[in-house]
C-alpha cells in the first residue's frame, strides 16, 4: 500500500507512531473506498483515530454510513489468528461482523441516531476467529463520535474481551454450587467470623441449629451463647488461640450446642481456619460445623461398652484376655490372667503376646492362635499341659481354655479372646489318684492278690476273679460255696475271725481250702471294716492271698532247720554267726560247749578269739580276713584253751554273707571239736613213726642180704634164681621208699624234717637226675629243655627227692605216652622247674588237693597206679621249707605240668 494524492507520509502524523495498525492504515489503498484517500479524511476521524490507535486499551471504530472498521493494536488479539485481521481494517461493519451484526447493528444505529452511549458487561458475542466460531465475552461501551457537522459520524467502541474472566467466574460459581451442594449434603453448617467487627455470618442450617433468625451477621457472642455452658470457656479459648498468628490459625474442636429456642442439644465438631494480613492480624476466620451427635453417642456407647467389658473381664472369676492383631497384642488381660501367666501388667500389656510371655512360645500356642485367627473357628482345650513361670521357675501347669475369634462390624477378625482356667491342682489330684489306683492295681497284680467286698448289711460278697481262683473257683461262687471250700478243721478259725470283727474292726485269718480237684491250698484273708455316713459299719473290704507256697516253704524251712539241728546235734557241731558290723557272735549251745564258753550269754568276736591259743590266733584272724576278701570258704583247724587250761582242737568252716550292696555282713559257720580225732591222728603218726623206724633196719638188712644172695647166685651161675632175687630186690626197694616216705611224713608232722643246705649248680643236678631215671626207663623219652638257671642254696638231697618224685609221677600217670619234658628257667629271681607230661591229667577241682597228705585223685584208673598219696605232700613240704612254691597246671586227659620255684642265689648272668 502506498500513500497517494500528493500528500507525503509525514503529513499523516496521527498514524505514524500508531503501532502496527497505524502502519496498516497508512499502507492501505483508501482511494477506492467510500472514505477516499486519507488526506480527505475529516479532522474528527483523524482525531478519533489518533486517540484510538495510541491507546493501550482495546478500541474499535465504526465510521460513516458504511460503518468502516478501525481498531488498535490492543484490540488485535481478540480477533485471533486466521480470522478477520488484517482484512477488517477498512472493511464495512456489516461485512466484517456478519455473525454479530444483528446484535450490534441496533446499538450502532441507536448511537448514530444520537441515542445514549451503550454499556455491556460480559456480553457473549461469538465471533469467527482462529478458524472457528468461538464464544467470546465482551465488556464494552458504544459511544458516538461527533463530527465537525455536530452530528454523530461514527461509533467509538471501547471494549475488553472478558472471556477468561467469565469462564473463571463460571467455574467459581460452579464450584460454589458444588460446595453448597456438598455442604448441604453433608449436613454442614458454615460460619464466617469477621475478627475486626466480631460479627459472625452463619448459613441457614446453623441458624436453624442455633435458633437464631437474623439474616445479617450476628454478634459473635450470640453464637457463643449457644454453646453449652460446660464447653463455652474451652471453645472461647480455642477461638482466641486460632486468632493468634502463632497458632497457624487452625481451629478444631468438639462441643455441645443448645438451640436457644427449642433447647435441642447437638454435639458438633467445628473446624475452621483464620486468615491473617501482612501485619499478622486476623481478618477472616471461617469454617464449618458438623453435627456429630449420633457418632458421639454411638462412640460414647462404644467406649462405655468397652469399659463395661473391661470391668466384666476384670471381675470375671476366670482368666480372660484379648489379643489383637498384629502379633496378638495383649490389649486387655485381667489379674487372673496375669497370675496364670506368672507376669505383671508391665511385662505383657500392649505387647505382642509372645514377647511378653516368651515361655509360651514353642508350646504349640502360636499355631493354635494362627488357626483361630485365619479360620475364625473356636479352639477349646481341656487340661492342656503348658509350662509357665511360677516364682522364677518353669512349672508344668494344666489349663482349660477357649480361643474365640472376635470380629469387627464388617465381619473381619480383629483379634482373639482367651478365657482360661488353671486346672493344675485338679489334674494333679486326679493323676495322683489314678497313679495310686494304678499302683494299687499293679501291687495287687504283682503279688497275685485277690480282693473282695462284703456287705455287713446284706451279707452279699463280691470277690474278684483272682480271689475266686485262690479259692479254686473258675467263675462266680456264692459265699456259702466259698465257705464250704474251707478245710473242716479250719472253719472255726474263720468263724472266730468274723465274731471278733465288731471289736477289732479288722479281720485276719489263714485257712486251708480244698479245690474241686481235692488239692489243698493255704489261703490268707485280710480285711478292714468301712463305715457308712451314719458311722455304722457297712462293708468289709479286703484281700485274699494264696500262701500255699509260702506255707510249704515255711514248713520246708522248719523241717530243714530241724534236720540241720539234728545234724548239728548228732555231729556235735556248733554253729555261729559273726555280725561283721557289730562283732557280735550269735552261737549255738554246742558252739559254746565246744569253746568252753557255756557261761557267757552274749559272745563277741574278741571273747571267742581269745580262747584260741596265741600260736593259732593270728592265723585264724588272717584266714577270716582272706575269706571275706576273696569270698572264699574258710577252713581252719586250730587249738583252743578252755578256762580249765586244757587244750582242745577245733575245726571250723564258714562262709561270708553279703548284704544287697555286696558288702560283707555276716560270717556264718560251724565248728566241731576234733580233739579226739587229733589224738588218734597223733597216735597213728606215732605208730607210723615207730613202725617205719622199726621196719627200716630189718628192711635195710633184707636189702643187703638179698644183694649178697644175688652175687652168690650169679657166681654159681644160677642165673634164673639170681633174677628172682633181683625182682625181690626191686620190691624191697619199693618197700624202702615207702618206709622212707612214711618216715618223712612223721618227721614233717613232728616238725623235725632236717635240711642240710649246700650250694650247687641247679641245671647240673637236674641233668644228673634225668640221666639216672632215663637209664631205668629206656622206652620213655625224657627231653631236656634247660635254660640258664644258676646256683641255689638248698638241701640237695631233698631237691633230688622232689624232682625224682615229679618225674616218676609223670611217667606213672602217662600210660601209653612216651614223652616227658623237663624245663628249667629263671624268672624274677626264681629258678623254675617244670615237668610236663601228656598223660591222664588232673581234674581242676582236684588240682589244689593233690598236695595234701594221703590225697589221691579217685577215678577209674585209681587202682592202676599204686601209691600212698604222700609223694606230692612231702615234695610240697620240702619246697615250702626252702622258701619256694609248688603248683600244677593240668587239663584232664591232656597231661599235667608240675612246677616249683626256688629262690636263686646266683643266676650266673654276671659271669656271662
Ligand atoms: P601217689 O603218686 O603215691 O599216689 P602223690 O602224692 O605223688 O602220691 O600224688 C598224689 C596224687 O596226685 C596221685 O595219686 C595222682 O592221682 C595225682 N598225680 C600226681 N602226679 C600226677 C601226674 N603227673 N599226672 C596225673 N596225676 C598225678
Amino acid at each position: 500500500m502506498q500513500a497517494k494524492g500528493g500528500e507525503t507520509v509525514t503529513e499523516f502524523s496521527f498514524l505514524k507512531s500508531a503501532g502496527e495498525m497505524g502502519q496498516l492504515i497508512l499502507s492501505a489503498n483508501w482511494s477506492s473506498s467510500t472514505l477516499g484517500s486519507i488526506n480527505t479524511w475529516p479532522q474528527s476521524l483523524r482525531t478519533t483515530l489518533s486517540i484510538l490507535l495510541n491507546s493501550k486499551f482495546p478500541m474499535f471504530l465504526f465510521w460513516g454510513e458504511e460503518h468502516i472498521c478501525f481498531y488498535n493494536d490492543a484490540y488485535r488479539p481478540s480477533l485471533g489468528n486466521n480470522g478477520k485481521h488484517p482484512g477488517a481494517i477498512g472493511q464495512k461493519g456489516k461485512e466484517c461482523w456478519p455473525e454479530i451484526w444483528p446484535f450490534i447493528q441496533p446499538i450502532i444505529d441507536n448511537v448514530m441516531a444520537g441515542g445514549e452511549a451503550a454499556w455491556y458487561e460480559d456480553q457473549l458475542l461469538p465471533i469467527y476467529r482462529n478458524g472457528n466460531m468461538e464464544d467470546v465475552y465482551w465488556t464494552f461501551s458504544y459511544s458516538a463520535v461527533i463530527a465537525e457537522s455536530g452530528k454523530p459520524a461514527g461509533v467509538f467502541v471501547a471494549c475488553n474481551e472478558t472471556t477468561d474472566k467469565v469462564i473463571i467466574l463460571k467455574d467459581i460459581s460452579e464450584s460454589r454450587d458444588a460446595l453448597g451442594f456438598a455442604i448441604n449434603a453433608a449436613n454442614l453448617g458454615t460460619w464466617d467470623i469477621n475478627p475486626l467487627t466480631n460479627k459472625i455470618f452463619i448459613n441457614d442450617r446453623l441458624k436453624n441449629w442455633f435458633g437464631l433468625t437474623q439474616d445479617a451477621g450476628v454478634e459473635l457472642q450470640a453464637a457463643i451463647n449457644v454453646i453449652d455452658e460446660q464447653d463455652r470457656e474451652r471453645v472461647t479459648e480455642a477461638i482466641s488461640k486460632a486468632l493468634q498468628f502463632s497458632s497457624g490459625g487452625n481451629y478444631n474442636i468438639e462441643h455441645k450446642i443448645i438451640n436457644i429456642q427449642t433447647k435441642q442439644e447437638r454435639i458438633v465438631c467445628a473446624i475452621g481456619k483464620a486468615l491473617f494480613d501482612e501485619n499478622q492480624q486476623p481478618y477472616r476466620f471461617n469454617g464449618i460445623l458438623m453435627d456429630i451427635t449420633e457418632e458421639t453417642i454411638s462412640r460414647n456407647a462404644l467406649i462405655e461398652r468397652e469399659n463395661n467389658f473391661r470391668n466384666l473381664v476384670e471381675q470375671a472369676p476366670v482368666a480372660i484376655c484379648v489379643l489383637k492383631e498384629p502379633d496378638y497384642v495383649v490389649t486387655i488381660a485381667n489379674d487372673r490372667m496375669l497370675e496364670l501367666w506368672g507376669k505383671t501388667a508391665t511385662d505383657v500389656m500392649n505387647k505382642p503376646l509372645f514377647m511378653g510371655l516368651p515361655e509360651a512360645r514353642k508350646q504349640g500356642q502360636e499355631e493354635l492362635l494362627l488357626n483361630v485367627y485365619t479360620t475364625g473357628e473356636r479352639f477349646v482345650a481341656s487340661e492342656l499341659p503348658i509350662t509357665l513361670p511360677r516364682n522364677g521357675k518353669l512349672v508344668l501347669t494344666y489349663l482349660n481354655f477357649v480361643y474365640e475369634a472376635f470380629k469387627d462390624n464388617n465381619g473381619k477378625i480383629e483379634g482373639i479372646m482367651v478365657v482360661a482356667t488353671d486346672v493344675t491342682e485338679q489334674v494333679m489330684a486326679r493323676l495322683n489318684i489314678e497313679d495310686a489306683e494304678e499302683r494299687g492295681r499293679l501291687a495287687t497284680d504283682a503279688v497275685n492278690l485277690g480282693t473282695y467286698e462284703y456287705s455287713l448289711i446284706s451279707e452279699e460278697l463280691i470277690t474278684s476273679p483272682r480271689g475266686l481262683a485262690i479259692f479254686g473257683f473258675d467263675g462266680y461262687a456264692p459265699r456259702p460255696q466259698m465257705l464250704a471250700a474251707i478245710h473242716p478243721d479250719d472253719r472255726l478259725i474263720q468263724l472266730k475271725a468274723h465274731k471278733d470283727l465288731p471289736q477289732t474292726g479288722e479281720i485276719f485269718y489263714e485257712v486251708r481250702v480244698f479245690w474241686p480237684d481235692k488239692s489243698m491250698h493255704w489261703v490268707r484273708v485280710q480285711g478292714k471294716v468301712f463305715f457308712d455316713a451314719n458311722k455304722e459299719p457297712s462293708r468289709l473290704l479286703g484281700t485274699i492271698l494264696d500262701i500255699t507256697s509260702q506255707r510249704k516253704a515255711e514248713d520246708e524251712l522248719i523241717k530243714t532247720n530241724q534236720r540241720l539241728e539234728i545234724a548239728l546235734e548228732v555231729g556235735q557241731l556248733g554253729s555261729y554267726e559273726l555280725d561283721l558290723v557289730t562283732n557280735t557272735v550269735y552261737a549255738s549251745e554246742q558252739f559254746k560247749v565246744n569253746f568252753g564258753l557255756e557261761e557267757i550269754d552274749q559272745l563277741t568276736f574278741d571273747i571267742v578269739i581269745n580262747v584260741i591259743t596265741p600260736y593259732y590266733r593270728e592265723k585264724v584272724t588272717k584266714a577270716i580276713s582272706e575269706a571275706i576278701k576273696n569270698n572264699a570258704v574258710y577252713n581252719m583247724e586250730y587249738q583252743i584253751q578252755w578256762p580249765d587250761k586244757s587244750l582242745r582242737w577245733i575245726k571250723s568252716s564258714a562262709k561270708v554273707g553279703y548284704n544287697e550292696h555286696l558288702k560283707a555282713k555276716v560270717f556264718i559257720g560251724v565248728t566241731v571239736d576234733i580233739t579226739e580225732y587229733k589224738q588218734l591222728q597223733q597216735q597213728k603218726d606215732d605208730f607210723l613213726g615207730i613202725a617205719s623206724h622199726e621196719l627200716k633196719t630189718p628192711v635195710t638188712t633184707i636189702k643187703a642180704y638179698s644183694h649178697l644172695l644175688q652175687e652168690i647166685l650169679l657166681q654159681k651161675g644160677d642165673i634164673k634164681e639170681a633174677s628172682l632175687v633181683t625182682k625181690m630186690g626191686t620190691q624191697v626197694n619199693r618197700l624202702t621208699n615207702l618206709i622212707a616216705d612214711l618216715l618223712d611224713v612223721t618227721k614233717i608232722n613232728a616238725g623235725k624234717l632236717q635240711l642240710n643246705n649246700t650250694r650247687f649248680e641247679f641245671n647240673t643236678l637236674v641233668k644228673d637226675i634225668v640221666e639216672d631215671i632215663q637209664n631205668t626207663v629206656p622206652k620213655i623219652n625224657i627231653q631236656e629243655d634247660f635254660n640258664q638257671t644258676g646256683v641255689v642254696y638248698v638241701d640237695k638231697e631233698r631237691i633230688v627227692q622232689v624232682i625224682t618224685n615229679l618225674i616218676t609221677n609223670a611217667i606213672k600217670y602217662s600210660p601209653g605216652t612216651n614223652k616227658i619234658i623237663v624245663h628249667t628257667s629263671v624268672k624274677n629271681k626264681e629258678i623254675i622247674l617244670s615237668v610236663q607230661d601228656f598223660g591222664v591229667g588232673i581234674p581242676a577241682s582236684h588240682q589244689a588237693k593233690v598236695f595234701e597228705k594221703f590225697y589221691r585223685v579217685s577215678g577209674d584208673m585209681q587202682h592202676t597206679f599204686p601209691g600212698l598219696g604222700l609223694g606230692l605232700y612231702i615234695s610240697s613240704e620240702i619246697i615250702k621249707r626252702v622258701g619256694g612254691r609248688i603248683w600244677v597246671n593240668s587239663v584232664e586227659g591232656a597231661g599235667a605240668t608240675f612246677c616249683f620255684a626256688l629262690p636263686v642265689l646266683d643266676d650266673g648272668t654276671e659271669k656271662l
